[in-house]
């Protein structure tokens, strides 16, 4: 068989896990023709994105005592990941050059004390340039015929939206089979960055956080494997975050469209485009434990389990979101007023994750991710308060989470949301926002961030999540 083998950053956290992770990849390279994606080193890229924001306030100090500490982290996986000396100094060579690399950007940062979304993604793609050498470095002490490769070497291809970037996948496909097919082909392995890549012009772009998923299926399409295999810390997806409840429990098999029904909604399993390539050419997605690979993990493909009968299979919080709310009795019978709001929030590049209104027609409320939410607000006020009347309030809350109730089943079947809002009320929780898909796949509201983890227990166990 023909594998992308995706490690995240919870698998190559150190020096250790980096080994096991070798370990793996060399078993399967035995059977299989392999190409491994990897992530960041665990916490880098929250830290790099951090170091970016204190080099735009100017902080300089910081910088030096930063860099100090990442090649710290990245000689301590190297000499545990890796035996040979020889293989050793050349991985501390790239890895030295790497962070004197990040260093200058930064320092660039500093001086000029702005940080652009593309600068921004320059910053943070240096987490994956100095994993993936280690990796492969890993491989080579093996013996194993191996070459690393940023997105960009790779031949991944994106728009220009810097920080969520889409690849432009008839050339990447193209500029993949041309770079990886050959080396596939006489058994070498190519070890690629994962969530970076580059805009036509070669600037460097991210495909958005969690994003080494997507790179795995990119990759896994344009090369036409058999499966891509997503290597983690837990044993599959389960029926929720197990930080939440301890005694989630893993779903064999899920269709791409409930996957995507929990990506989408934020559950961290899994970046939420990261299906679509899969799902475009039919590609089973695996999602497994780097800790414990003799278990099959979460298979996805078209069809759902025919065998899964219950009808909620899997509840997430979504924290890290806002909400807004657009109000004006100037909305009420006005065409088009609803657009004028979404056209102003798109131009701003604000993504609007779920939408609630009332027959009334005079309030809009959105959910959008918290980072943006000081821009939304802004832009909404310039250009629609103005504007005779159409709206009279903006307003906000920023500290809510969305809660989402997920399964195939919930289509047709009576009185499910009935027994969500009875849970949440029997919790004396009060519910912000409701919004149901057509799709009735997914059923998600909004509660205050307190209150998320309780009513994901509460739901939990209302439907009987961890047992079969
Ligand atoms: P990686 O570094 O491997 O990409 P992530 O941290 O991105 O790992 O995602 C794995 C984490 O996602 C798990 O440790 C788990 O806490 C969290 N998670 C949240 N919801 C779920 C779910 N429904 N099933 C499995 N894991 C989940
Ligand atoms: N390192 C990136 C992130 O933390 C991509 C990934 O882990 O998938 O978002
Ligand atoms: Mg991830």
């Amino acid at each position: 068989m023909k594998i992308v083998m995706k490690f995240g950053g919870t698998s190559v956290g150190t020096g250790e896990s980096t080994k096991r992770v070798a370990d793996l990849i060399i078993q399967n390279a035995k059977k299989h023709r392999v190409v491994v994606v990897v992530s960041a080193l665990a916490s880098v890229t929250n830290s790099l994105i951090e170091v970016a924001e204190l080099a735009k306030k100017s902080n300089e100090k910081q910088i030096q005592a930063f860099t100090d500490q990442l090649l710290k982290k990245h000689l301590e996986a190297i000499s545990t990941a890796i035996s040979s000396k020889e293989v050793q100094r050349e991985v501390i060579e790239i890895t030295k050059k790497t962070i004197s690399e990040l260093e200058k950007v930064l320092t660039g940062i500093c001086y000029v004390g702005e940080l652009t979304p593309k600068s921004n993604d320059y910053v943070v793609s240096f987490g994956e340039r100095l994993s993936a050498p280690i990796v492969w470095g890993a491989l080579k002490d093996h013996g194993l015929e191996t070459h690393w490769f940023t997105g960009k070497e790779a031949g991944i291809v994106t728009d220009s939206n810097f920080g969520e970037a889409d690849p432009l996948m008839n050339y990447t496909t193209h500029l993949i089979r041309e770079r990886l097919a050959p080396l596939l082909e006489k058994g070498a392995i190519p070890v690629v960055t994962g969530f970076i890549a580059a805009n036509q012009d070669g600037v460097v772009t991210t495909v958005g956080r969690g994003g080494s998923d997507y790179t795995a299926t990119i990759i896994g399409a344009a090369l036409g494997v058999d499966e891509v295999w997503i290597w983690t810390d837990v044993d599959g997806i389960m029926t929720t975050d197990p930080k939440i409840v301890p005694s989630a429990r893993m779903l064999p098999q899920l269709s791409y469209q409930e996957a995507s029904e929990m990506a989408i909604f934020g559950a961290k399993a899994m970046h939420p485009r990261a299906l679509e390539p899969a799902m475009k050419e039919n590609i089973p997605v695996r999602i497994r434990n780097a800790s414990q690979p003799e278990n099959s993990g979460t298979l996805i493909t078209r069809e759902p389990d025919p065998e899964a009968k219950e009808v909620v299979k899997a509840v997430a919080m979504i924290k890290d979101v806002a909400m807004v709310n657009v109000s004006g009795a100037g909305m009420v019978g006005a065409p088009g007023s609803y657009a004028k709001v979404f056209d102003i929030l798109g131009k701003n590049n604000i993504n609007v994750m779920m939408i609630s209104t009332a027959a009334s027609e005079a309030n809009i409320s959105m959910i959008i991710r918290r980072g943006l939410l000081g821009r939304a607000i802004s832009s909404l006020e310039i250009a629609l308060e103005n504007r005779g009347g159409l709206v009279s309030e903006v307003s906000a809350e920023d500290d809510v989470a969305v809660i989402a109730v997920m399964g195939a089943n919930m289509k047709g079947t009576l009185g499910v949301a009935s027994r969500i809002f009875a849970t949440v009320a029997k919790k004396g929780i009060n519910i912000r926002m409701i919004a149901q898909g057509s799709s009735e796949l997914n059923i998600s509201f909004v509660v205050k961030e307190k209150d998320g983890v309780a009513v994901v227990q509460a739901i939990h166990q209302e439907f009987n999540l961890d047992k079969l």
